[in-house]
């Protein structure tokens, strides 16, 4: 499966400490981070991790457009609610493309626990068949 992986500045510490808890499912995966989130997780969890380029940059677009593309299974976008970033429309971006793709979308810690557990369990291996 591929993985995306994406958390705001401030729960980027989550999203490594997330890592760290599944590293054993999340290695057996393809995983793909904006820039700074993928750098964080490969700079403290040793997983191979695809970065794009931060997401200041740009790198949200570049995720958004492997989700319309249909080449990304699920997506955990750790995000902070609290903190109303000038770049919220472009993450707004990344829930909408998973929703109208039908692509799994995680995005707190206790959705993204659901979620690693049920692709370890196989319960999204039909978007081997849909793809
Ligand atoms: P980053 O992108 O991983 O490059 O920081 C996510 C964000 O902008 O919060």
């Amino acid at each position: 499966m591929n993985i995306g992986l994406v958390a705001h500045d401030s729960k980027k510490e989550l999203m490594v400490n997330f890592c760290i808890a599944y590293k054993n499912i999340l290695s057996k995966h393809d995983l793909f981070a904006t820039g700074t989130t993928g750098q964080q997780i490969e700079d403290n969890v040793s997983l191979n991790v695809y970065k794009f380029i931060p997401g200041y940059l740009g790198g949200d677009s570049q995720m958004a457009a492997q989700i319309e593309c249909n080449q990304m299974d699920a997506l955990i976008f750790l995000r902070d609610p609290l903190t109303p970033s000038a770049r919220d429309v472009g993450y707004e971006m990344l829930t909408q493309l998973c929703d109208a793709n039908n692509i799994p979308v995680a995005t707190n810690l206790a959705s993204a626990e659901l979620l690693i557990l049920a692709i370890d369990r196989g319960d999204l291996d039909w978007r081997n068949l849909y793809k």
